[in-house]
C-alpha cells in the first residue's frame, strides 16, 4: 500500500495491483524529495553497478525520458545514456 504524491498532498492508497511511486529526485520547496507520483513506467538504464539487470526505478510521465519504442530512462540514466552516447541525436532516437 504505497503512499503517492498528488495535488491533493500526500495520499496513502490501498490495493494490491498499485504501480510503485516514482523513485525520481526532485527539489520541493528546496528540499531534495522522492518525487512518489504514481509511476507508469520502469527504467530501462543500465544499473550503476554495470550488472546486467536494469536499473528499474519506477518514473511517472513526467520523469520517464524516451528513448526510443517502450524504452524509458531516470533522469541519472538518462544522464549517462547522453554522456555516453554523444554522437547520438537524442531526437532521432525517439523515432
Ligand atoms: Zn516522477
Ligand atoms: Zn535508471
Amino acid at each position: 500500500m504505497p503512499y503517492y504524491r498528488t495535488s491533493f498532498g500526500m495520499v496513502h492508497m490501498r490495493g494490491s495491483k498499485l504501480p510503485d511511486p516514482c523513485g525520481a529526485r526532485v527539489l520541493i520547496a528546496g528540499h531534495e524529495q522522492i518525487c512518489m507520483v504514481a509511476s507508469d513506467y520502469l527504467c530501462d538504464g543500465q544499473a550503476p553497478t554495470g550488472q546486467s539487470k536494469t536499473c528499474d526505478t519506477p518514473l511517472c510521465k513526467a520523469h520517464a525520458r524516451q528513448i526510443g519504442r517502450n524504452q524509458h530512462l531516470c533522469p541519472s540514466c538518462f544522464l549517462q545514456h547522453r554522456d555516453a552516447d554523444p554522437q547520438r541525436s537524442l531526437f532521432t532516437s525517439l523515432v
